[in-house]
Protein backbone atom coordinates (compact mmCIF):
# COMPACT_ATOMS: atom_id res chain seq x y z
CA UNK A 1 0.00 0.00 0.00
CA UNK A 2 1.47 3.43 -1.06
CA UNK A 3 1.30 6.49 1.53
CA UNK A 4 0.32 9.79 0.15
CA UNK A 5 3.25 12.01 2.05
CA UNK A 6 0.30 13.56 4.17
CA UNK A 7 -0.40 10.01 5.19
CA UNK A 8 3.68 9.75 6.39
CA UNK A 9 3.60 13.19 8.00
CA UNK A 10 0.58 12.33 10.05
CA UNK A 11 2.45 8.46 11.19
CA UNK A 12 4.97 10.31 12.02
CA UNK A 13 3.65 12.78 13.83
CA UNK A 14 1.82 10.32 15.93
CA UNK A 15 4.80 8.45 16.43
CA UNK A 16 6.78 11.36 17.61
CA UNK A 17 4.09 12.49 19.75
CA UNK A 18 3.92 8.95 21.62
CA UNK A 19 7.34 9.20 21.74
CA UNK A 20 8.52 6.21 20.41
CA UNK A 21 11.28 7.45 18.66
CA UNK A 22 13.03 8.74 22.07
CA UNK A 23 12.33 6.48 24.68
CA UNK A 24 14.74 7.73 26.82
CA UNK A 25 13.81 11.25 27.04
CA UNK A 26 10.02 9.95 27.64
CA UNK A 27 11.40 8.13 30.14
CA UNK A 28 13.83 10.72 31.68
CA UNK A 29 10.77 13.33 31.64
CA UNK A 30 9.34 11.81 35.03
CA UNK A 31 8.90 13.12 38.52
CA UNK A 32 12.50 13.04 39.28
CA UNK A 33 13.31 15.98 37.58
CA UNK A 34 10.90 18.45 39.22
CA UNK A 35 11.77 20.18 41.96
CA UNK A 36 11.21 18.57 45.59
CA UNK A 37 10.32 20.73 48.58
CA UNK A 38 10.00 18.49 51.88
CA UNK A 39 9.00 20.44 54.74
CA UNK A 40 10.48 18.33 57.87
CA UNK A 41 8.57 18.86 61.41
CA UNK A 42 5.69 21.04 61.11
CA UNK A 43 2.39 21.13 62.19
CA UNK A 44 -0.34 21.16 59.41
CA UNK A 45 -4.01 23.60 59.20
CA UNK A 46 -5.54 21.90 56.58
CA UNK A 47 -7.55 24.31 55.64
CA UNK A 48 -10.71 22.59 57.02
CA UNK A 49 -11.05 21.42 60.78
CA UNK A 50 -10.10 22.99 63.80
CA UNK A 51 -7.03 22.04 64.87
CA UNK A 52 -3.38 21.55 63.92
CA UNK A 53 -2.09 18.59 63.49
CA UNK A 54 1.01 16.93 65.73
CA UNK A 55 4.37 17.36 63.81
CA UNK A 56 4.44 16.04 60.14
CA UNK A 57 6.41 16.21 57.30
CA UNK A 58 5.67 17.23 54.01
CA UNK A 59 6.71 16.54 50.45
CA UNK A 60 5.95 18.65 47.56
CA UNK A 61 6.86 17.25 44.07
CA UNK A 62 6.73 19.95 41.08
CA UNK A 63 3.51 21.87 41.98
CA UNK A 64 1.56 18.66 43.87
CA UNK A 65 1.57 18.17 47.71
CA UNK A 66 2.73 14.27 47.34
CA UNK A 67 2.90 13.04 51.08
CA UNK A 68 2.35 14.17 54.40
CA UNK A 69 3.69 11.51 57.19
CA UNK A 70 4.56 11.49 60.36
CA UNK A 71 7.40 9.28 59.17
CA UNK A 72 10.45 10.70 56.86
CA UNK A 73 9.96 9.19 53.42
CA UNK A 74 13.41 7.60 52.92
CA UNK A 75 13.77 7.75 49.18
CA UNK A 76 12.87 11.43 48.66
CA UNK A 77 16.36 12.68 50.89
CA UNK A 78 18.03 12.90 47.53
CA UNK A 79 20.54 15.35 46.68
CA UNK A 80 18.17 17.95 44.81
CA UNK A 81 15.49 18.02 47.55
CA UNK A 82 15.43 21.00 49.36
CA UNK A 83 14.71 20.84 52.78
CA UNK A 84 13.00 23.11 54.70
CA UNK A 85 13.67 22.51 58.85
CA UNK A 86 9.76 23.68 60.38
CA UNK A 87 10.83 23.45 63.58
CA UNK A 88 7.33 22.60 64.78
CA UNK A 89 5.97 25.76 62.96
CA UNK A 90 2.77 25.76 61.40
CA UNK A 91 2.32 24.84 57.73
CA UNK A 92 -1.30 25.91 55.70
CA UNK A 93 -2.73 26.73 52.61
CA UNK A 94 -2.05 29.50 50.82
CA UNK A 95 -4.69 32.67 51.23
CA UNK A 96 -7.27 33.18 49.02
CA UNK A 97 -8.86 36.39 48.76
CA UNK A 98 -12.68 36.27 47.18
CA UNK A 99 -13.21 40.00 46.39
CA UNK A 100 -10.35 41.10 44.37
CA UNK A 101 -10.00 44.19 42.07
CA UNK A 102 -6.32 43.37 40.29
CA UNK A 103 -6.61 46.37 38.38
CA UNK A 104 -7.56 48.81 40.92
CA UNK A 105 -6.08 48.40 43.93
CA UNK A 106 -3.49 51.09 43.55
CA UNK A 107 -4.53 53.58 40.93
CA UNK A 108 -6.53 56.60 42.07
CA UNK A 109 -10.00 56.36 40.52
CA UNK A 110 -9.55 59.20 38.47
CA UNK A 111 -6.02 57.52 37.74
CA UNK A 112 -8.45 54.18 36.78
CA UNK A 113 -10.42 56.40 34.28
CA UNK A 114 -7.90 58.45 32.78
CA UNK A 115 -4.54 56.68 32.72
CA UNK A 116 -2.16 54.78 30.30
CA UNK A 117 -3.40 51.41 30.63
CA UNK A 118 0.61 50.91 30.03
CA UNK A 119 1.26 51.96 33.47
CA UNK A 120 -1.94 50.80 35.26
CA UNK A 121 -0.79 47.12 34.23
CA UNK A 122 2.56 47.95 35.75
CA UNK A 123 1.11 49.25 39.34
CA UNK A 124 -1.19 46.25 39.02
CA UNK A 125 1.86 43.68 38.59
CA UNK A 126 3.89 44.86 41.46
CA UNK A 127 0.97 44.79 43.50
CA UNK A 128 0.04 41.54 42.60
CA UNK A 129 4.19 40.72 43.44
CA UNK A 130 2.93 42.49 47.40
CA UNK A 131 -0.09 40.56 47.25
CA UNK A 132 1.71 37.06 46.93
CA UNK A 133 3.92 38.13 49.39
CA UNK A 134 1.30 39.25 51.56
CA UNK A 135 0.40 35.39 51.53
CA UNK A 136 -2.02 35.37 49.34
CA UNK A 137 -1.82 32.48 46.64
CA UNK A 138 -4.94 32.85 44.86
CA UNK A 139 -7.68 36.00 44.17
CA UNK A 140 -10.69 36.31 42.47
CA UNK A 141 -10.51 38.89 40.38
CA UNK A 142 -13.95 40.83 40.15
CA UNK A 143 -13.96 43.17 37.76
CA UNK A 144 -11.21 45.00 36.15
CA UNK A 145 -8.92 43.95 32.59
CA UNK A 146 -7.09 41.51 34.32
CA UNK A 147 -6.19 38.94 31.62
CA UNK A 148 -3.31 40.15 30.40
CA UNK A 149 -1.39 40.45 34.17
CA UNK A 150 -3.06 36.96 34.94
CA UNK A 151 -1.14 35.24 31.94
CA UNK A 152 2.14 37.61 32.56
CA UNK A 153 1.69 35.83 36.18
CA UNK A 154 1.01 32.35 34.78
CA UNK A 155 4.00 32.28 32.66
CA UNK A 156 6.25 33.13 35.29
CA UNK A 157 6.62 36.69 33.72
CA UNK A 158 5.57 38.22 36.98
CA UNK A 159 5.17 37.17 40.41
CA UNK A 160 1.63 37.18 41.75
CA UNK A 161 -1.18 35.10 42.81
CA UNK A 162 -3.42 32.76 40.77
CA UNK A 163 -5.83 35.05 39.29
CA UNK A 164 -9.86 34.02 38.52
CA UNK A 165 -10.62 36.74 36.84
CA UNK A 166 -14.41 38.11 35.82
CA UNK A 167 -13.07 40.37 33.22
CA UNK A 168 -15.01 43.71 32.94
CA UNK A 169 -17.64 43.98 35.44
CA UNK A 170 -20.93 44.35 33.24
CA UNK A 171 -23.42 47.36 34.47
CA UNK A 172 -27.04 49.00 33.10
CA UNK A 173 -26.76 52.42 32.20
CA UNK A 174 -26.10 54.47 35.43
CA UNK A 175 -25.44 51.46 37.55
CA UNK A 176 -22.69 50.60 39.68
CA UNK A 177 -19.62 50.23 37.14
CA UNK A 178 -20.70 52.98 34.78
CA UNK A 179 -18.41 56.00 35.52
CA UNK A 180 -19.22 58.20 32.40
CA UNK A 181 -19.38 61.62 32.09
CA UNK A 182 -23.07 63.42 31.66
CA UNK A 183 -21.75 64.77 28.00
CA UNK A 184 -20.95 61.03 27.12
CA UNK A 185 -24.78 60.69 26.63
CA UNK A 186 -27.21 59.04 24.72
CA UNK A 187 -24.82 55.89 24.23
CA UNK A 188 -25.15 55.28 20.53
CA UNK A 189 -24.67 51.96 18.33
CA UNK A 190 -21.50 52.64 16.45
CA UNK A 191 -20.16 55.63 18.36
CA UNK A 192 -17.03 54.91 20.35
CA UNK A 193 -17.31 53.44 23.61
CA UNK A 194 -16.50 55.11 27.08
CA UNK A 195 -13.35 54.51 28.42
CA UNK A 196 -14.01 52.16 31.10
CA UNK A 197 -15.49 50.31 28.44
CA UNK A 198 -12.40 50.54 26.19
CA UNK A 199 -9.90 49.69 28.78
CA UNK A 200 -12.37 46.65 29.73
CA UNK A 201 -12.87 47.81 33.09
CA UNK A 202 -16.65 48.11 32.42
CA UNK A 203 -19.54 47.18 29.73
CA UNK A 204 -22.61 48.67 30.01
CA UNK A 205 -25.81 46.11 28.80
CA UNK A 206 -29.24 47.57 28.70
CA UNK A 207 -30.87 44.45 27.37
CA UNK A 208 -31.16 40.57 27.90
CA UNK A 209 -29.46 40.48 24.12
CA UNK A 210 -26.68 42.78 25.04
CA UNK A 211 -26.22 41.49 28.37
CA UNK A 212 -25.75 37.87 26.43
CA UNK A 213 -23.07 39.66 24.33
CA UNK A 214 -21.47 41.57 27.10
CA UNK A 215 -21.07 37.99 29.04
CA UNK A 216 -19.55 36.22 25.92
CA UNK A 217 -17.32 38.75 25.17
CA UNK A 218 -15.50 37.95 28.64
CA UNK A 219 -16.13 34.25 28.44
CA UNK A 220 -14.19 34.41 25.34
CA UNK A 221 -11.40 36.50 26.52
CA UNK A 222 -11.64 33.88 29.77
CA UNK A 223 -13.01 34.92 32.29
CA UNK A 224 -13.80 32.01 35.03
CA UNK A 225 -17.29 33.77 36.45
CA UNK A 226 -19.11 36.75 35.72
CA UNK A 227 -19.53 39.63 37.56
CA UNK A 228 -22.94 41.62 36.96
CA UNK A 229 -23.70 44.97 39.33
CA UNK A 230 -27.16 44.26 40.51
CA UNK A 231 -28.01 46.77 42.41
CA UNK A 232 -26.38 50.32 43.13
CA UNK A 233 -22.82 51.19 44.66
CA UNK A 234 -20.28 53.38 46.91
CA UNK A 235 -17.79 54.15 43.99
CA UNK A 236 -19.95 54.88 41.08
CA UNK A 237 -21.11 58.80 40.55
CA UNK A 238 -24.63 57.58 39.19
CA UNK A 239 -26.42 54.80 41.32
CA UNK A 240 -27.67 55.25 44.99
CA UNK A 241 -27.39 52.56 46.94
CA UNK A 242 -30.90 51.62 47.56
CA UNK A 243 -31.55 50.59 43.37
CA UNK A 244 -31.89 47.65 41.35
CA UNK A 245 -30.48 47.98 38.34
CA UNK A 246 -31.06 44.82 35.78
CA UNK A 247 -34.15 43.47 35.39
CA UNK A 248 -34.76 39.73 36.35
CA UNK A 249 -34.88 39.10 32.29
CA UNK A 250 -31.50 40.73 31.84
CA UNK A 251 -29.97 38.96 35.08
CA UNK A 252 -31.35 35.31 33.49
CA UNK A 253 -29.59 35.94 30.71
CA UNK A 254 -26.15 36.34 31.89
CA UNK A 255 -26.69 33.38 34.07
CA UNK A 256 -27.60 31.61 30.83
CA UNK A 257 -25.11 32.02 29.10
CA UNK A 258 -22.54 31.80 31.67
CA UNK A 259 -24.29 28.23 32.38
CA UNK A 260 -23.94 27.49 29.16
CA UNK A 261 -20.06 27.70 29.35
CA UNK A 262 -19.72 25.98 32.45
CA UNK A 263 -19.58 28.79 34.96
CA UNK A 264 -22.01 31.07 37.10
CA UNK A 265 -22.99 34.35 37.55
CA UNK A 266 -21.93 36.80 41.08
CA UNK A 267 -23.42 39.50 41.72
CA UNK A 268 -22.80 43.21 43.23
CA UNK A 269 -25.54 43.45 45.47
CA UNK A 270 -26.43 45.44 49.13
CA UNK A 271 -29.99 45.30 49.32
CA UNK A 272 -32.56 43.07 49.69
CA UNK A 273 -34.50 43.51 46.39
CA UNK A 274 -31.57 43.20 44.16
CA UNK A 275 -30.37 40.01 46.39
CA UNK A 276 -34.15 38.46 45.82
CA UNK A 277 -33.93 39.10 42.59
CA UNK A 278 -30.65 37.60 41.62
CA UNK A 279 -31.32 35.00 43.22
CA UNK A 280 -34.94 34.00 41.25
CA UNK A 281 -32.74 35.05 37.81
CA UNK A 282 -30.51 31.88 39.28
CA UNK A 283 -27.56 33.75 40.19
CA UNK A 284 -24.95 31.49 42.23
CA UNK A 285 -23.19 33.66 44.74
CA UNK A 286 -23.58 37.44 46.20
CA UNK A 287 -20.94 39.78 46.31
CA UNK A 288 -21.25 42.02 49.84
CA UNK A 289 -25.07 41.75 51.10
CA UNK A 290 -24.39 44.69 53.63
CA UNK A 291 -28.05 45.84 53.94
CA UNK A 292 -29.72 42.25 53.85
CA UNK A 293 -32.08 41.55 55.87
CA UNK A 294 -33.29 38.42 57.56
CA UNK A 295 -36.26 37.65 55.68
CA UNK A 296 -33.30 37.63 52.59
CA UNK A 297 -30.47 36.19 54.68
CA UNK A 298 -33.45 32.87 55.41
CA UNK A 299 -33.92 32.61 51.16
CA UNK A 300 -29.70 33.12 50.44
CA UNK A 301 -29.67 29.69 52.97
CA UNK A 302 -32.54 27.81 51.73
CA UNK A 303 -30.93 28.39 48.01
CA UNK A 304 -27.64 27.44 49.12
CA UNK A 305 -26.42 30.48 47.35
CA UNK A 306 -23.22 31.40 48.46
CA UNK A 307 -22.40 35.31 50.13
CA UNK A 308 -18.52 36.67 49.67
CA UNK A 309 -19.01 39.56 52.08
CA UNK A 310 -16.35 41.55 53.57
CA UNK A 311 -15.36 43.12 57.25
CA UNK A 312 -14.64 46.53 55.04
CA UNK A 313 -12.43 48.74 57.13
CA UNK A 314 -13.66 52.11 58.43
CA UNK A 315 -11.00 53.83 56.36
CA UNK A 316 -13.04 52.36 53.02
CA UNK A 317 -14.72 56.00 53.27
CA UNK A 318 -11.28 57.68 52.97
CA UNK A 319 -11.37 57.30 49.06
CA UNK A 320 -14.00 59.44 48.89
CA UNK A 321 -14.07 63.94 49.75
CA UNK A 322 -15.27 64.57 52.97
CA UNK A 323 -18.91 65.79 51.88
CA UNK A 324 -19.26 63.61 48.76
CA UNK A 325 -22.36 60.66 48.17
CA UNK A 326 -19.93 58.27 47.80
CA UNK A 327 -18.36 58.86 50.95
CA UNK A 328 -22.02 58.96 52.79
CA UNK A 329 -22.77 56.21 50.93
CA UNK A 330 -19.39 53.98 52.30
CA UNK A 331 -20.62 54.66 55.81
CA UNK A 332 -24.21 53.49 55.43
CA UNK A 333 -22.67 50.17 53.92
CA UNK A 334 -20.01 50.29 56.85
CA UNK A 335 -23.21 50.18 59.08
CA UNK A 336 -24.39 47.37 57.98
CA UNK A 337 -21.22 44.83 58.19
CA UNK A 338 -21.91 43.72 61.82
CA UNK A 339 -25.47 42.46 61.16
CA UNK A 340 -24.72 40.83 58.13
CA UNK A 341 -22.46 38.93 59.40
CA UNK A 342 -24.49 37.88 62.32
CA UNK A 343 -27.08 36.80 59.30
CA UNK A 344 -24.96 34.82 58.03
CA UNK A 345 -23.90 32.99 61.10
CA UNK A 346 -27.16 32.74 62.43
CA UNK A 347 -28.48 30.76 59.00
CA UNK A 348 -25.54 29.65 58.40
CA UNK A 349 -25.28 30.98 55.15
CA UNK A 350 -22.01 29.61 52.42
CA UNK A 351 -19.96 32.40 53.29
CA UNK A 352 -16.79 33.29 51.29
CA UNK A 353 -14.21 35.79 53.04
CA UNK A 354 -12.61 38.68 50.81
CA UNK A 355 -11.29 42.59 50.63
CA UNK A 356 -12.22 44.45 48.33
CA UNK A 357 -9.79 46.81 48.52
CA UNK A 358 -9.63 49.75 46.22
CA UNK A 359 -7.99 52.63 45.34
CA UNK A 360 -5.08 52.28 47.66
CA UNK A 361 -1.91 50.37 48.04
CA UNK A 362 -1.23 51.33 52.03
CA UNK A 363 -5.05 49.72 52.77
CA UNK A 364 -4.53 46.96 50.57
CA UNK A 365 -1.34 46.43 52.80
CA UNK A 366 -3.77 45.59 55.78
CA UNK A 367 -5.37 42.78 53.75
CA UNK A 368 -4.13 40.10 56.20
CA UNK A 369 -5.26 42.38 58.81
CA UNK A 370 -8.97 42.84 57.47
CA UNK A 371 -8.94 38.75 57.78
CA UNK A 372 -7.80 38.69 61.57
CA UNK A 373 -10.66 41.13 61.69
CA UNK A 374 -13.23 38.31 61.29
CA UNK A 375 -12.44 36.80 64.68
CA UNK A 376 -15.11 39.35 65.71
CA UNK A 377 -17.66 36.75 64.63
CA UNK A 378 -16.18 34.12 64.62
CA UNK A 379 -12.97 31.84 65.60
CA UNK A 380 -9.85 32.10 64.68
CA UNK A 381 -10.14 28.48 63.26
CA UNK A 382 -13.23 29.26 61.00
CA UNK A 383 -11.66 32.44 59.89
CA UNK A 384 -8.45 30.82 58.43
CA UNK A 385 -11.00 28.11 57.24
CA UNK A 386 -13.32 30.55 55.46
CA UNK A 387 -9.97 32.09 53.63
CA UNK A 388 -8.42 29.08 52.18
CA UNK A 389 -11.08 25.71 52.47
CA UNK A 390 -14.38 27.46 52.12
CA UNK A 391 -13.18 29.87 49.49
CA UNK A 392 -12.16 27.30 47.58
CA UNK A 393 -15.00 25.58 47.17
CA UNK A 394 -16.45 28.60 46.05
CA UNK A 395 -13.67 28.91 43.58
CA UNK A 396 -14.15 25.41 42.37
CA UNK A 397 -17.65 26.99 40.82
CA UNK A 398 -16.04 27.69 38.12
CA UNK A 399 -15.85 24.34 36.80
CA UNK A 400 -14.58 23.56 33.90
CA UNK A 401 -13.39 26.96 33.43
CA UNK A 402 -11.33 26.54 36.23
CA UNK A 403 -8.21 27.35 35.21
CA UNK A 404 -6.01 26.22 37.80
CA UNK A 405 -7.40 22.00 38.02
CA UNK A 406 -6.00 20.48 41.37
CA UNK A 407 -7.52 21.29 44.71
CA UNK A 408 -6.57 24.61 46.17
CA UNK A 409 -7.23 25.74 50.17
CA UNK A 410 -5.90 22.58 52.10
CA UNK A 411 -3.00 20.99 52.59
CA UNK A 412 -3.61 17.78 51.46
CA UNK A 413 -2.24 14.86 49.35
CA UNK A 414 -2.33 15.62 45.82
CA UNK A 415 -3.50 19.39 46.55
CA UNK A 416 -1.88 22.04 44.77
CA UNK A 417 0.96 23.32 46.65
CA UNK A 418 -0.04 26.91 47.80
CA UNK A 419 1.49 27.22 51.37
CA UNK A 420 2.66 29.11 53.69
CA UNK A 421 5.01 28.18 56.77
CA UNK A 422 4.33 30.24 59.41
CA UNK A 423 6.11 31.22 62.73
CA UNK A 424 3.68 30.98 64.99
CA UNK A 425 0.11 29.54 65.23
CA UNK A 426 -2.20 31.05 63.01
CA UNK A 427 -4.96 29.44 65.25
CA UNK A 428 -3.94 30.63 68.34
CA UNK A 429 -3.11 34.10 67.22
CA UNK A 430 -4.70 35.10 63.85
CA UNK A 431 -2.96 38.16 64.39
CA UNK A 432 -0.09 36.40 63.04
CA UNK A 433 -1.41 37.15 59.93
CA UNK A 434 -1.18 40.93 60.03
CA UNK A 435 2.47 41.16 59.39
CA UNK A 436 2.98 38.56 56.76
CA UNK A 437 6.44 40.47 55.87
CA UNK A 438 7.78 39.26 59.69
CA UNK A 439 5.78 35.93 60.16
CA UNK A 440 5.35 34.28 56.49
CA UNK A 441 8.65 32.41 56.60
CA UNK A 442 7.96 30.68 53.99
CA UNK A 443 5.46 31.26 50.94
CA UNK A 444 5.17 28.89 47.87
CA UNK A 445 2.51 29.14 45.31
CA UNK A 446 2.23 25.55 43.01
CA UNK A 447 5.37 23.98 44.22
CA UNK A 448 7.63 27.18 43.75
CA UNK A 449 9.27 29.04 46.92
CA UNK A 450 8.61 32.98 46.48
CA UNK A 451 9.82 33.55 49.86
CA UNK A 452 12.32 31.84 52.24
CA UNK A 453 13.39 33.44 55.18
CA UNK A 454 14.64 30.21 57.35
CA UNK A 455 18.24 29.56 57.53
CA UNK A 456 20.61 29.04 53.45
CA UNK A 457 18.47 25.88 52.57
CA UNK A 458 20.04 22.90 52.58
CA UNK A 459 20.10 19.74 50.66
CA UNK A 460 20.81 17.07 52.36
CA UNK A 461 24.35 15.50 51.29
CA UNK A 462 25.49 19.26 52.67
CA UNK A 463 25.19 21.35 49.34
CA UNK A 464 23.84 24.53 49.23
CA UNK A 465 21.10 25.12 46.11
ZN1 LIG B 1 -15.71 44.96 44.18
Amino acid sequence: MMLTSRQIFAVASAVIAMGWLCPAQAQDAKPAEQPVTFFQNVRVFDGKSGALSSAMNVLVRGATIEKISEDIPPTDLIANTKVIAGGGRTLMPGLIDMHWHTMMVRPTPAALLAGDIGHLNLLAGAEARDTLLRGFTTVRDLGGPAFGLKSAIDEGTVAGPRIYPSGAIITVTSGHGDFRQQFELPRLLGKPQSRGEQTGAAMIADSPDEVRVRVREQLLLGATQIKLTAGGGVASPHSPLDVSTFTEAELRSAVEAAANWGTYVTVHAYTPASIQRAIAAGVKCIEHGHLMDEETAKLIAEKAIWLSTQPFPDEMADAFPPGSRERAKAFQVLAGTDRTFELAKKYKIKTAFGTDILFSAKLAQRQGELLAKLVRWYTPAEALAMATGTNAELLALSGKRNPYPGKLGVVEEGALADLLLVDGDPLANIKLLEDPGKNLLVIMKDGKIYKNMLSPSMALGGSDR
